[in-house]
């Protein structure tokens, strides 16, 4: 019989002291609660023979696949700012990795399956809400286009979990294209293990960025290309309005894709300030810190590149290590521009771009306007129909005079009124995961067992950019007392 996973676990393998092996905790009555067909396709899994219920074993971590070797990785962090020098997979399993058909090694990974050495009093379970909330924003984030890890299975696990109360226990797969994280370095580099680091740094050069592995300079390089993946991610989630909730160091994967998806969430009227998250309190993590809070976690993982970026003087490493950083704002603002420019309906970047943007979102913010629904208005506005837009806004001599520098600088570019709207409405999504939207659906699956809510939001977000009348309210916003109230967790 063809193993179901043709595992290949090099980080087992080559990593050996950068975890722990450990099993996944049997469970009573597993129940396959959404299985991502495409993604299994993508990996090339053998899925034409076991039946449901067995794939419910499987992925439940009651049957062990051939071929996985189950461990929890070792990983430290700074969370909100204070370090903790042990964090570490206190849920999670990595059960090893695949070469999916495009030729890419991607990671397979429980979480929920129960403690780990890693776990200091925690459970180490999920709950079916939390569960099917990442599984639902990372196909999300995955359709609009976004680097991230994704959700191969969903399994209810016929248990309790104890929270606040008492809620259905639940198992995620999580495929990505690793998960070593900025907090895996400050693992080792917290407990002086030099050699150990570069293991590491060597494991993540060779997996993520084989083209500089062979460079003299290739830690620094490291710190370059990870903080340039960053930049591209962060003007990613910029133009789409997400909000992580919790930029930890060890949610930042080295990898350049989303990881870690707890109390994040989707702006609605467009806020700078905006935050969500129950645990951030002071908006350290709000939608329009988050750039600079990257480069704060890069600044973190440069720390402890450093004794191998130059080993004889710290002095040099450190300024090498700076004049990456500090150009981080460069790169990002030109990733944001390419971004934004694009939803603006512009295919070049001119003097004069980052003003029409600013002055945009400025509106936005002054007019408490929809930040999802006033880009796919402006691509009416493209197409000549400019009612819906003036609709949303209060100060419409404001709105007028920013639409004729629009216009202009759209006409720059010569293309057809057309082209220009087919272009922005293939740049701005229409239906993102509302939160009003999610909150119905997971309770919906978490309270009663009914799934069906949860598949039609994730029937409207993994086809963002297509209208579909048949979606009804589905793009429009949460009424304003939901927002003004809405509290996302941690959840797990
Ligand atoms: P996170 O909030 O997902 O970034 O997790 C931060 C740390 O807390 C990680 O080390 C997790 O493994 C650990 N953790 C979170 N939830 C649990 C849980 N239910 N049981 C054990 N450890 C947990
Ligand atoms: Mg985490």
């Amino acid at each position: 019989m063809t193993p179901l996973f043709p595992f290949d676990n090099t980080y087992a393998r080559c990593l050996e002291g950068f975890y722990v092996p450990c099993e996944p905790t049997k469970v009573s009555q597993p129940v396959m609660l959404r299985f991502n067909d495409g993604l299994a396709d993508e990996l090339g899994l053998d899925l034409a023979s076991p039946e449901a219920e067995r794939l419910a074993e499987i992925f439940s971590g009651n049957e062990e696949p051939a071929g996985a070797q189950p461990i929890a990785q070792a990983y430290a962090g700074h969370q909100f700012g204070g370090f903790v020098p042990q964090l570490g997979d206190g849920r999670a399993l990595l059960l090893g990795e695949v070469i999916d058909r495009q030729g890419n090694r991607r990671d397979i990974a429980f979480k929920g399956s129960g403690p780990t050495p890693f776990s200091r009093g925690g459970d180490g379970k999920a709950a079916v809400g939390p569960v099917l909330r990442e599984y639902l924003i990372g196909e999300a984030m995955h359709a609009l286009g976004i680097p991230t890890t994704r959700a191969l299975a969903a399994v209810s696990t016929g248990e309790p979990v104890r929270r606040e109360r008492s809620l259905p226990g639940a198992v995620l797969t999580r495929v990505g294209a690793s998960h070593v994280r900025v907090g895996t370095f400050q693992y080792f580099a917290a407990r002086g293990d030099t050699e150990k680091l570069r293991t590491l740094a060597d494991y993540v050069l060779t997996r993520h960025y084989p083209s500089l592995q062979d460079r003299p300079d290739r830690y620094l390089a490291l710190l370059e290309s990870t903080a340039q993946r960053q930049a591209a991610l962060l003007a990613q989630w910029m133009a789409v309005g997400f909000i992580h909730g919790v930029m930890n160091t060890d949610n930042m994967a080295v990898s350049g894709e989303t990881i870690d998806y707890g109390p994040c969430a989707f702006m609605e009227a467009y806020n700078s300030a905006a935050v969500f998250s129950s645990i951030d309190a002071q908006g350290r993590y709000a939608y329009g810190n988050q750039p600079m809070i990257a480069r704060w976690n890069l600044a973190r993982l440069a720390e402890t590149l450093l004794p191998l970026i130059d080993a004889e003087s710290s002095d040099r490493a450190v300024a090498q290590a700076m004049e990456v950083l500090n150009a981080f704002s460069d790169v990002y603002e030109g990733r944001r521009l390419e971004r934004f420019g694009a939803k603006l309906g512009l295919t070049t970047v001119a003097a004069g771009d980052a003003d029409l943007v600013d002055d945009w979102l400025a509106l936005l913010e002054q007019n408490s306007v929809d930040f999802t629904l006033a880009w796919r208005r402006l691509a009416d506005a493209a197409a000549g129909d400019a009612t819906a837009l003036e609709a949303m806004f209060r100060d419409g001599a404001a709105l007028q005079s920013w639409l004729t520098r629009w216009q202009n600088r759209v006409d720059q570019e010569g293309s057809t009124a057309a082209a220009c709207a087919a272009a922005m409405r293939a740049s701005n999504p229409l239906y993102i995961p509302r939160n009003h939207l999610v909150e119905e659906a997971l309770s919906a699956a978490s309270d009663r067992g009914d799934l069906e809510p949860f598949e039609r939001l994730l029937d409207a977000v993994t086809r963002p950019f297509d209208e579909r009348p048949e979606l009804g309210n589905f793009a429009e916003p949460a009424p304003l007392t939901f927002t003004a109230r809405y509290k996302t967790f941690c959840g797990t």
